[in-house]
């Protein structure tokens, strides 16, 4: 199984997301480049990426699955600011052009948000954008990710996204976030329904990404809180059915589910869950006492 999570991209940049990745027994990772909030990025250091591919190779991560998620505060659907609009269409280029340094094949997009915009021309917007940003050629390829509907949000039903991905001038694929898809009003406990809905709009070759996580909210939410694995409405045997689905076998799976403190509603979240809900994703086994596993391991 081609499973990981989200770890970040420190002071040894690509380096110390593979160490963080192997100290959580996956064989894959997601990162941003900087802050998912804001875009001051550092230079690429070559010194630290060819360490990072070294130390991918020996532990059988294949790069071709490392993902990369673009930061939040780039939104293509709202021009009312061309000059922000321009910026966001700046940035994205930048980011794509530091994947390609980088040797990364896949960047997560959120699609953006309307803001005031009616649903239609915010959509409009993002595939102007996209197809300006992709004038260049890049050799990483956007993936659109399925969104919540929290606010303006577009993205959150298979219709929307499989306009922009068939409006855009070049090849971009889909991310798929279970606690999204649940918040938008997907039943994840009916998966084969949702790959037949989505195969009405798209072929499944274009899920080039699955972020696992549960939701803290219930189906139709709009709400955008994750939840630990098998500790939120979801559940641990939906998301585990969708890890080893047979069609989906070979899309890199992501956990971005919350950090934990000494209890799941401790404001101190210091521990990360990862290394633990990869293990019982892959004994496909769910841990009943998760928080204790994770808080006494790392208090060793
Ligand atoms: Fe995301
Ligand atoms: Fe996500
Ligand atoms: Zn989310």
């Amino acid at each position: 199984m081609i499973i990981g999570s989200h770890v970040s991209f420190g002071s040894e940049q690509l380096l110390g997301s593979v160490k963080e990745a192997i100290s959580y027994g996956a064989t894959t990772f997601m990162f941003y480049t900087g802050a998912p909030q804001n875009t001051m990025r550092k230079k690429i250091e070559e010194k630290y990426l060819q360490e990072a591919d070294k130390l991918m190779e020996e532990n059988h991560i294949d790069k071709k699955n490392v993902i990369c998620h673009a930061p939040y505060i780039i939104n293509l659907a709202n021009k009312k600011d061309p000059e922000k609009w321009q910026f966001s269409i700046h940035f994205l280029k930048q980011e794509l052009s530091r994947c390609d340094e980088l040797g990364i094949s896949y960047l997560v997009l959120h699609p953006g948000s309307a803001v005031g915009y009616p649903k239609e021309e915010a959509l409009k917007n993002i595939v102007d954008a996209l197809n300006e940003v992709l004038k260049e050629n890049y050799r990483c390829e956007i993936l659109l990710e399925t969104m919540a509907g929290k606010g303006t949000e577009c993205g959150s039903t298979l219709e929307e996204i499989s306009y922009l991905v068939k409006n855009v001038s070049k090849e971009v694929g889909v991310c798929l976030d279970t606690c999204h898809l649940n918040d938008a009003g997907y039943r994840m406990d009916l998966f084969e329904e949702f790959l037949e809905e989505f195969e009405k709009n798209l072929t499944l070759s274009k899920i080039k990404c699955i972020h696992i996580n549960d939701s803290k909210n219930p189906l139709s939410s709009h709400k955008d809180r994750h939840a630990n694995i098998g500790y939120g409405t979801i559940g641990f045997d939906n998301l585990l059915k969708i890890c080893n689905h047979e069609k989906l076998k070979d899309v890199p799976k992501i956990l971005e589910t919350p950090y934990v403190g000494k209890t799941f509603e401790d404001k101190e979240k210091i521990y990360p869950p990862y290394k633990f809900e990869i293990q019982m994703i892959k004994e496909g086994k769910f841990n009943s006492d998760l928080l204790n596993s994770i808080v006494s391991y790392y208090n060793k």
